[in-house]
């Protein structure tokens, strides 16, 4: 092999670098509502694989242009992104969203900063607060990093995942591709649902639920729009329903802990951090 000086450095600044920080990096961990989690892949290689997810789903879902829709959820998702605690270090993040022109009531949010919303979404949703419920839950589930946890559960379990690869030549084997998009939560896109876990689930609500009040939202509409998510589903619940099971305690536990989020909620609202993303529908 006949390597010059050039393409060597380039193998080592996006490959074995990345590849080295993964391995340092690799372990237990504690998420932030203090559960114990196995991480086996770094950010790098996180945000190349959500990216990359990120890629596909625009390749083959329509995008919504108008400038109405797009400055509501963008109003929505921002004030969210704003208050997003510094400990994740994940403030000079550039955000991409999108809103994507189908039916399907869903949502979604991958590392990277890559959020994308359905039109089916913003027709259920009542109100901005009840989109920020949503948006902010899927938010917290890139800071709890669990797109990472449900990966390495797999890289555990199965031996064919080598996301080496991915990186190396930025092409997967097909097997792989559906791994990776299903612990985005990305599967439906692809017949393969791989529901996030109870504690996920938990974990993103709470989360999501502070976010939102910090950022100056009710954070009474998170049960709301829970409560109306499970009423629309009947017989064929919202697609964002099977890769989001709600746990029948769901309402319940949102709605006991508006008591504590109020006051947040108020001081938000005093500081000026009242978002008035409904005036752009
Ligand atoms: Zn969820």
């Amino acid at each position: 092999m006949n390597l010059s000086a050039k393409p060597l450095a380039r193998f080592f600044r996006t490959t074995f670098f990345p590849l080295l920080g993964g391995a340092l990096l690799a372990g237990c961990a504690t998420s932030p509502t203090g559960e114990s989690t196995l991480l086996l892949n770094s950010p790098t290689q996180m945000n190349a694989i959500g990216e990359q997810s990120f890629e596909q789903i625009k390749a083959k879902t329509p995008i919504d242009s108008g400038d109405k829709v797009n400055r509501y959820v963008r109003c929505v998702s921002e004030a969210l992104i704003d208050r997003i605690p510094a400990s994740y270090g994940l403030q000079s993040e550039q955000w991409e969203i999108r809103v994507f022109k189908d039916d399907a009531v869903n949502a979604f949010a991958v590392p990277g900063g890559k959020i994308g919303v359905y039109t089916g979404m913003l027709k259920m949703v009542d109100n901005q607060d009840q989109l920020a419920a949503v948006i902010g839950h899927e938010i917290s589930h890139v800071l709890a990093q669990h797109s990472n946890a449900r990966l390495s559960q797999q890289q555990v379990t199965s031996t064919g995942l080598n996301l080496a690869n991915l990186l190396l030549t930025n092409r997967v084997e097909a097997g792989t591709q559906q791994a990776l998009m299903s612990a985005m939560g990305l599967g439906a896109e692809y017949g393969v649902i791989l529901p996030y876990s109870r504690s996920h689930e938990r974990e993103a609500d709470v989360l999501g639920q502070d976010l939102m009040a910090d950022a100056g939202f009710d954070p009474r509409e998170a049960s709301s729009l829970w409560r109306k998510m499970a009423a629309e589903g009947g017989s064929a619940p919202p697609e964002f329903m099977s890769t989001h099971p709600a746990p029948t305690s769901r309402v319940t536990i949102l709605g006991d802990r508006v008591n504590e989020l109020l006051p947040i909620y108020q001081q938000a609202r005093a500081q000026g951090r009242a978002p008035q993303c409904d005036a752009l529908r």
